[in-house]
């Protein structure tokens, strides 16, 4: 079986407690390659690889970063098709969106900080004193230093680069743990980090658990800054251990998105998107509108044509071209969402449609052919007949709609995560602000109208960090990203997550 391994000072090692973890494969439930079981050995290797590639990397001109990270966006590009199928058998997700989302938006990330480097610009200021005289001021920007970078399993290549490049571009180097629940696709990285001829040291990833490789990372008293994205439980045990010791911190965390649609929407384009911004990726997506207010002219019509919609979804094999949901990430979070679809029963939900899990393997021919486990190599193709394992064991949940729950009832206040919405109607602006706002979090909101002034009035009142108006998840890498109240803390994208990456010294100089 194929046995992942860490990457430290430029080469492929094995963990130094020499015990694996299994990485299940979500599709089929089975354990389909190990992961390194890791520890602060590992990662002390890590920080001082990285210590040592620092005066160095931080020395080489934006120039020459961008020329080493663009060889990185050619090979990504090059493996494009195996990254994708890998990321669907690590994380259950369609293939059809890693094609289309994952793997490209990992090569965006490179290009966009592979030239975003060469355009960071420092500040000057011209003082004039109360007395006439004058002074210079300008402030440098200087890489941080090491730099921790901790991501999820959702969106596993995207959120993992998302975070590197910057801090690369930056001139840090890096000591980066992925989530053990999707290990692959960063494993892969690490190859084409040796093949792109990045210097040794500038980018570590190691292996393993939260509580023992993510935590000795942001314990570690070489790591400056920490980047996190994950679970605001999670955030918050790092902020208690980073913020005495004055690390900087960057937490993207949790969300509970409000979608708040007025009965002058573009229909035909809500109801299209919000199918999309509900159950993309299983609704493992931290922009996920999960809360979904409908004003009351237009709710029935609504409910009817989106359930409609929903129940068309197409549940199946990840593999599956034509697949539109697919697996759950791990059975733990299949287990967590299905206590909440219980739980919404037992606040007095109605479920409209889905609420149960699906077996996947009685819809399969009985002839197909089983897929051994971990017997198919990345990068081959993939018949027909291997997609589907008699024997699988897969998670899977039926996209779920419910209605009939107040706002403020713990199905509506908690993140869920999943493959389940809720549907609320509402009569005023300032009602359905209030819903919106009602939960301790704030990452992203949702709204559709063709109504301007409503748009702008609404847009400054939700409590988060993005608004999509008419639209979702376009993005612009330029734009800060990041969430307000138990959403996180500070900004990534743009240059917000270079200047994270750097520490600014101010120069006076008085003339
Ligand atoms: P977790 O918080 O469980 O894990 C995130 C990462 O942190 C994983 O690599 C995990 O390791 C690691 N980790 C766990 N415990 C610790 C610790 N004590 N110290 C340091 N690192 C630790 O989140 P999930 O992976 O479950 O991801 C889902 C969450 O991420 C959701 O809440 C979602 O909203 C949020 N998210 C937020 C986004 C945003 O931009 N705001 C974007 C995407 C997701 P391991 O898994 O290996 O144990």
């Amino acid at each position: 079986m194929l046995k992942i391994e860490n990457y430290i000072g430029g080469e492929l090692v094995t963990p130094a407690s020499g015990e694996y973890l299994d990485n299940f494969e979500p599709g089929t439930g089975d354990v389909y390659s190990l992961i390194p079981d890791s520890d602060d050995r590992d990662v002390n290797l890590a920080a001082d690889a990285a210590r040592a590639a620092f005066p160095a990397w931080s020395s080489t001109s934006p120039e020459a970063r961008f020329e080493i990270l663009m060889r990185l966006v050619g090979l990504i590009e090059r493996d494009l098709e195996d990254l994708a199928r890998a990321e669907s058998i690590d994380n259950g997700k369609p293939i059809s969106l890693a094609r289309a989302v994952d793997i490209p938006r990992a090569v965006a990330n490179f290009r966009f900080y592979a030239t975003a480097a060469m355009h960071l610009s420092n500040e000057s200021y011209d003082t004039v004193r109360p007395d006439g005289g004058r002074a210079i001021n300008y402030t440098l920007r200087h890489p941080i230093g090491v730099a921790g970078c901790i991501s999820p399993w959702n969106l596993p290549l995207y959120l993992f680069t998302w975070k590197i490049a910057p801090a690369i571009a930056a001139g840090c180097t890096v000591v980066a743990k992925p989530s053990e629940v999707t290990p692959m696709t960063a494993f892969m990285l690490s190859k084409l980090c040796i093949e792109a001829e990045l210097p040794p040291g500038v980018l570590n990833i190691v292996h393993g658990t939260g509580p023992k490789v993510g935590s000795a990372i942001v314990a570690h008293k070489d790591v400056a800054a920490i980047s996190f994205t994950g679970g605001t439980k999670t955030g918050e045990e790092i902020a208690r251990i980073a913020a005495p010791m004055l690390k900087k911190l960057s937490l993207e965390l949790g969300g509970k998105n409000p979608n708040i649609i007025f009965a002058d929407c573009n229909y035909e384009e809500m109801l299209a998107t919000t199918v999309r911004s509900s159950f993309s990726n299983q609704g493992e997506i931290c922009l996920c509108g999960s809360r979904i207010f409908v004003e009351r002219p237009l709710y029935e019509r609504f409910k009817s044509d989106f359930v409609a919609r929903v129940s068309a979804l197409k549940v199946g094999d990840p593999l599956d071209s034509a697949t539109d949901v697919g697996a759950i990430v791990s059975k733990q979070h299949f287990d967590k969402i299905m206590s909440y679809i219980e739980l919404a029963k037992q606040e007095g939900g109605t479920i409209l449609c889905g609420g149960h899990s699906i077996d996947l393997s009685a819809e399969m021919p009985i002839e197909a052919e089983t897929r051994p486990v971990g017997s198919v190599p990345l990068g081959a193709p993939t018949p027909h007949s291997a997609l589907r394992n008699p024997h699988s064991n897969g998670w899977y949940i039926q996209p779920t709609v419910i209605e009939g729950l107040s706002h403020d009832c713990r199905t509506n206040l908690e993140e869920i995560f999943g493959p389940v919405v809720t549907i609320m109607p509402f009569d005023t602006e300032d009602e359905v602000i209030g819903y919106a706002n009602s939960v301790r979090y704030g990452l992203s909101a949702t709204l559709w109208t063709e109504n301007l002034s409503r748009a702008h009035r609404m847009a400054a009142a939700l409590e988060s960090g993005i608004v999509w108006i008419n639209c979702w998840l376009l993005r612009d890498l330029r734009t800060p990203f990041g969430g307000v109240k138990d959403s996180g803390v500070g900004r990534e994208g743009g240059f917000e997550a270079l200047r994270f990456f750097t520490e600014e010294k101010n120069v006076c100089i008085k003339i």
